[in-house]
């Protein structure tokens, strides 16, 4: 989402005669684009505008704009622009660019926003409260952008926080995998929760869909699973495997893994490790669990050391890479 919003104020400020800088000593302007989903993410961006600050004392005009998750999250001293992600795109406007409509860029690959924020409330995620609840986008504006890029575009990517929150999501994929073009149309991320075999169905039926899903398990032990109020059980989880290999026999499955979420037991991490070897994920994004301040996990007892987090994730790690 962050690269699609970036992409999109680029090309605003190319249009108006901008251009981009070889360094930043060079720049007149400059954006952070942010995400404080992980608090590694928060702390590098932190340090990334500290010394964006230093460069003002020799160009005292250099404008610095802050925009994005970390800025709906805290204050932020001594920048020029401060936005959240609703408004990021006001940013061109506030550098003096009048934003204007210009048709997509002709890319390979093509991003398209379908929903907006997320109220799903997973214990460890602080994406409701930077992003916001749930926003469907109409749909005559998803067709009216899809129409744009359809004849040009290699990779089509639907785009939502959880993007099969889309009302009638399968009845969408299914009526643009039939739209004419060269392209193939994939989305991100799904919830296992909402990710039905209506879905797995219209992939199946319609090659210019994918066969490729991102399927966020986050851990593979129920106790751990309602803790962080995802909503679904691993068997719910692996029947959803099963039905999407049994339709789609060389469907690629992908996944987000948290290690070492409060309460985790060693245990309940080789729950975890037992279901990453069964399912044979073709990829894995396995991170340490991250605090959130604000969010309910950040306050639960049994807090894993950091120490532990990091060592069971870089064992899983490992499998995956064995594996894989
Ligand atoms: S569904 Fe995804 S974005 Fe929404 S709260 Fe859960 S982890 Fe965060």
């Amino acid at each position: 989402m962050n690269v699609n919003t970036a992409a999109k104020i680029t090309q605003q400020l190319l249009a108006n005669g901008h251009e981009i800088a070889d360094t930043d000593e060079e720049a007149d302007v400059i954006i952070f684009n942010t995400c404080c989903v992980r608090n590694t993410a928060e702390q590098k961006i932190l340090s990334h505008i500290a010394l964006a600050k230093q460069l003002k004392r020799h160009n005292p005009n250099l404008k610095i704009a802050v925009i994005g998750c970390l800025s709906a999250k805290r204050k932020i001293n001594g920048v020029d622009i401060l936005l959240g992600t609703d408004n990021a795109m006001e940013v061109v406007e506030k550098l003096g660019v009048a934003l204007q409509p210009l048709p997509p860029m002709k890319e390979d690959t093509v991003y398209i926003d379908i929903t907006y924020g997320c109220e799903n409330y997973c214990s460890y995620c602080i994406v409701p409260f930077v992003r916001g609840k749930l926003r469907i986008r109409p749909r005559e504006e998803i067709i009216a952008e899809f129409n744009q890029v359809k004849d040009t575009a290699k990779d089509i990517y639907l785009l939502g926080q959880n993007v099969n929150a889309y009302p009638d999501f399968p009845q969408l994929l299914a009526e643009l995998a039939q739209m004419p073009g060269n392209f193939t149309l994939h989305f991100l991320s799904a919830h296992p929760k909402d990710f039905d075999v209506e879905t797995i169905k219209v992939m199946a039926q319609y090659p210019k869909i994918a066969h490729d899903v991102h399927l966020p398990m986050q851990c593979g032990c129920d106790k751990i699973l309602k803790l962080m109020n995802r909503k679904y059980t691993v068997a719910d989880y692996l029947e959803k495997v099963k039905l999407l290999r049994e339709y789609i026999p060389d469907i690629h499955i992908t996944t987000d893994i948290i290690c070492g979420f409060p309460g985790e037991t060693e245990e309940d991490f080789n729950e975890t490790v037992s279901v990453v070897e069964k399912v044979k994920f073709s990829a894995a994004y396995i991170f340490p669990y991250s605090n959130r301040t604000g969010t309910a996990a950040d306050k639960m007892p049994n807090q894993v050391p950091f120490q532990t987090r990091k060592a069971r994730a870089t064992k899983l790690v490992e499998i995956m890479r064995k594996m894989s």
